[in-house]
């Protein structure tokens, strides 16, 4: 079957007085991953319901290719869809084998394609031990894998994830999601995925969607979403953010770790000034004079919790690689790395 895109066009829901999804428009094109991330309750798993069939279309048009799948006057029952499903709430056929379960919706196909097909999916999904087990012999993130295995091994048009790999642990993770990952890209097939961390999203998404409050924010590849949010909520997403404010006077503004240049704004204007912690860095020589409050070895990080100035002192959080532990009261310099900063109007989301 052609390889197709999903379609999501003007998407509103309600759930009584609640706007859960509001006129959110996105596509998935085949072979891409798109990664939906928001905060909780901000309207991903509603969205993914919605492009699966398993909640009825309200307003907007879901199609997958040229084929509508349901708009004002119609709507494909979600088995007739094509789509491979992976939800929170998986449900396995109980009395199958891990193998069985797998290959039960390859139907349409030769038996020996259907075997190579399992086995594909049960290799990929690190399963193979597992195979002849059943569903009550699994651990939960066992069971979420055989979930994704099954979902993928019918080559569907399109595969819907919510937070597929949630129940497994870091090392799991990690392999499950490039196994899955990489069926995903080799099959061509669109992939909407739902995930509540901000750094798998990076890690597996061709395209990232933000969502806040039912509405889509921004849209794009990781490097433009991280380097270049269109607002303060977007770039407070993925992760702390210093924030500072300011007055624009001569194409810049002053911050506590020096002169930021600006763009388009009108001198006068209070601007706001985001700067990551991984954007400042302790220098020895020059910078901004800084007290150290705090600092914690995270691993692969430490993270130094600086006061800049006196009485109202400006806090600035710092990320430096590796173990970096000055002891509270150190007097350090800090300064910008990079010309990293955001700088946003005041009134832009938060
Ligand atoms: P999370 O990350 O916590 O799973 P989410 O972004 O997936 O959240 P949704 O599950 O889509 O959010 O929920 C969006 C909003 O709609 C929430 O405020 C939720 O309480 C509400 N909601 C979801 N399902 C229903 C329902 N069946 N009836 C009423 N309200 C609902």
């Amino acid at each position: 079957m052609k390889n197709q895109s999903l379609n999501l066009e003007s998407v509103s829901h309600r759930f009584g007085n609640l706007l859960a999804v509001d006129d959110v428009t996105l596509s998935v094109e085949p072979g891409e991953i798109v990664c939906l991330v928001g905060p909780s309750g901000c309207g991903k798993s509603t969205l993914l319901r919605i492009a699966a069939g398993l909640e009825p279309l309200q307003q907007g048009r879901v199609s997958i290719g040229s084929e509508i799948m349901a708009d004002g006057s119609l709507t494909v029952p979600p088995e007739q869809r094509n789509v491979g499903l992976v939800f929170q709430d998986y449900a396995l056929f109980p009395h199958l084998s891990v193998r069985d379960n797998i290959a039960f919706g390859l139907r349409d196909v030769t038996s020996a394609e259907k075997r190579e097909r399992t086995e594909l999916a049960l290799e990929r999904t690190g399963l193979q031990r597992w195979a002849d087990t059943f569903p009550h012999e699994l651990s939960g993130g066992q069971q979420q894998r055989v979930a994704l295995a099954r979902a993928i091994a019918p080559r569907p048009r399109v595969v819907l994830l919510d937070e597929p790999f949630s129940g497994l642990d870091a090392e799991l993770r990690h392999q499950v999601r490039d196994g899955a990952a990489a069926i995903l890209r080799e099959t061509g097939v669109a992939t909407l995925m739902v995930t509540h961390d901000s750094e798998e999203a990076m890690y597996i998404a061709d395209r990232i969607a933000v969502m806040r409050e039912g509405s889509l924010r921004q849209i794009g590849p990781p490097d433009d979403i991280y380097l270049q949010p269109t607002d303060a909520f977007v770039a407070a997403f993925f992760g702390d953010v210093n924030r500072f404010r300011g007055l624009v006077s001569m194409a810049g503004v002053e911050t506590p770790l020096g002169r930021v240049d600006t763009n388009g704004f009108a001198d006068g204007t209070e601007v706001e000034v985001l700067m990551r912690p991984e954007a400042v860095v302790l220098s020895d020589t020059e910078g901004t004079v800084a007290t150290v409050k705090n600092a914690r070895f995270l691993g692969r990080t430490s993270l130094i919790d600086v006061t800049i100035g006196d009485g109202e002192a400006i806090a600035v959080r710092i990320r430096v690689a590796g173990r970096q532990l000055p002891a509270a009261g150190t007097r350090v310099f800090v300064r910008r790395s990079g010309d990293q900063a955001f700088i946003f109007a005041p009134g832009t989301p938060k």
